[in-house]
């Protein structure tokens, strides 16, 4: 069980992101005229400032960048130490999302493991968590 927090306002934006666990897909929006990903979701492409961004499926697999294990009971509910990772996703250039690595002691997660999307559903938020490969 990760730990408890804030969820994130759902809109029209970041709904395909927050609620793609539905249907277990991770979804990155796209900009359909530079094909560049754009997250955190946003209306209009950072890069070329097109409106045209739709969201894409992508793989849910992706390589720890960099992590910290926090042992501070930040909430009461919180099982600690848990591990926040920066996640470098597969065929999503450009793009780290900032996560939770579950499913194993904190102590064995390491830069450069493989892993792979995880969503755990809180009322209409499937938060999108990676857990390691094999
Ligand atoms: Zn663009």
């Amino acid at each position: 069980m990760a730990a408890p927090r804030p969820l994130p306002r759902l809109d029209a934006v970041n709904r395909a992101f927050w609620t793609g666990g539905e249907s277990g897909e991770l979804r990155i929006l796209r900009c359909a005229d530079c094909e560049r990903f754009v997250h955190p979701p946003r209306p209009v492409c950072r890069w070329c400032l097109s409106e045209r961004v739709r969201p894409v499926t992508v793989a849910g697999t992706g390589v720890v960048d960099t992590f910290t294990v926090n042992h501070q009971k930040w909430h009461p509910e919180a099982e600690v130490p848990y591990v926040i990772a920066r996640v470098a996703l597969d065929g999503v250039p450009g793009v780290w999302l900032t996560t939770n690595i579950v499913g194993c002691p904190a102590e064995e997660v390491d830069v450069g493991d493989r892993v792979r999307v995880r969503f755990e559903r809180h009322d209409d938020v499937w938060l999108p968590l990676f857990e390691k490969c094999g």
